[in-house]
């Protein structure tokens, strides 16, 4: 059967406005709107005739709901207005009984339940357009700013708004600061022990008062305007060691933004003032979701540097020589007793990339070690009592402890965390 034989078919099952009978032929007529090719076809089918033409003014099959798709999109921008966004997406529900009537008329016509195009589709399509051109922001099929649900049932639209991300690097200048929000045990984070304030955090609720979070991404969340905000870091420190030099990769993940596009230097200079001196961020940038899992791979490597303190004398040459020993070696370490609670106990292997470092006197020294992520790295120095080998206590024939520890720099095992494509700009 012809396009036209089909048409006319299609014409005879009752009232039909020119969207719905231009869809059937979606698969087989490119290059217009379903609208505009319903409109040849209907013209085309009346000439043919010799009749007048006369358009329908109802549709038995969408009930004249594509009559309304500058309505839709008007409410779409309507419901989104507020909130800045650069790339969005449209579904649509369409009620069943919509869904049946394109599927009879297939069936009327003699066509397969699939032939043309789906009423959804060209809703997302076509309101997609409209509201595309009424905010000047891009279709996106990935993960867009914004996600558009409209509801043909209830007249609603849904406006789903997707989070943003900041990506930098922190420094820690204070001991004692955990990364995130450390809730207290003793209350579970309540503040209260039988109705009472407890004792173990004075009420607070949290262990500590502050944390790399909470000086951090507050900041942040107040210049998106969201509803949230949480801190994504690339591995942690011990609490109560520093992190400085070229700092650990972050991300600060703010729910609900109505602003994407902040000033990340004006907002790296307000964080900074907000942190007051105990934590520091440098090199903020916009980025995408994908930097979240990015920074969560937990196996990069780092640097440490630490003040270690020996129980007997050690000469410099005998140091330089355990320290060139340990670079470049593969350690052997069973799960560190002070962990063994924790984790279930097993012996891996961890790379040590290089290790330097000097004495301060025959019974202190400054070393560096930049090793393969999962080292344990203060049972490197002590040995644990033989449960990680090589270690500079083994190889130095004396008691060795790591008193002070500091995070220096912290890498992706592969590339540097600012090369990866998913920072924008
Ligand atoms: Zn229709
Ligand atoms: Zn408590």
């Amino acid at each position: 059967m012809t396009v036209l034989e089909d048409a006319r078919a299609a014409l005879e099952t009752g009232p039909l406005c020119d969207a719905c009978l231009g869809r059937l032929f979606a698969d087989r007529s490119f290059g217009l709107a379903n609208a505009d090719r319903g409109h040849a076809l209907r013209v085309t089918l009346a000439l043919e005739a010799d009749e007048p033409f006369e358009p329908d003014a109802d549709c038995w099959v969408c009930e004249m709901e594509t009559d309304r798709i500058e309505w839709w999109a008007e409410q779409a921008a309507t419901a989104a207005r507020g909130y800045d966004f650069s790339t969005y997406q449209v579904g649509t529900r369409v009620p069943p009984l919509l869904e049946e009537n394109d599927a009879l008329l297939r069936e009327d016509v003699g066509l397969d339940e699939d032939a043309g195009e789906q009423l959804k589709t060209e809703f997302n399509r076509e309101v997609g357009k409209r509201i595309g051109q009424r905010t000047g922001a891009e279709v996106e099929f990935g993960r867009p700013d914004v996600q558009f649900t409209l509801d043909l049932a209830t007249d609603g639209v849904d406006v789903r708004v997707n989070s943003a991300f900041v990506y930098g690097r922190y420094r820690k200048l204070e001991r004692d600061i955990p990364q995130t929000k450390w809730p207290c045990n003793d209350c579970n984070g309540t503040g209260l022990w039988q109705g009472e304030p407890c004792e173990g955090c004075g009420g607070s609720g949290y262990r500590y008062d502050e944390s790399v979070e909470q000086l951090t991404a507050p900041v942040v969340q107040e210049a998106m305007d969201g509803e949230s905000a949480t801190f994504h870091g690339a591995g942690r420190e011990d609490v109560d060691a520093l992190m400085l030099e070229s700092g650990r990769p972050f991300v600060i993940e703010v729910d609900e933004p109505r602003v994407r596009d902040v000033d990340t230097d004006q907002l790296e200079a307000d964080v900074n003032e907000f942190a007051d001196g105990k934590v520091e961020v440098e090199g903020l940038r916009l980025a995408t979701y994908e930097m979240v899992e990015r920074v969560k791979e937990l196996e990069a490597s780092k640097t440490y540097r630490m003040d270690v303190a020996f129980d007997a004398p050690v000469a410099a040459e005998a140091l330089q020589d355990a320290l060139d020993e340990l670079t470049g070696a593969t350690i052997h370490q069973e799960t560190p007793q002070r962990v063994a609670h924790r984790r279930a106990d097993l012996t891996r292997t961890r790379e040590v990339y290089d290790a330097t470092g000097e004495l301060v006197d025959d019974r202190h020294a400054d070393i560096r070690i930049h090793g393969a992520g999962g080292l344990y790295v203060k049972e490197l120095v002590s040995s644990d009592e033989g449960r990680t080998e090589p270690s500079l206590a083994g190889l130095l024939g004396v008691g060795a402890e790591v008193t002070a520890l500091d995070v220096v720099d912290v890498e992706g095992e592969d590339e540097p965390f600012e090369k990866a494509a998913f920072l924008k700009e």
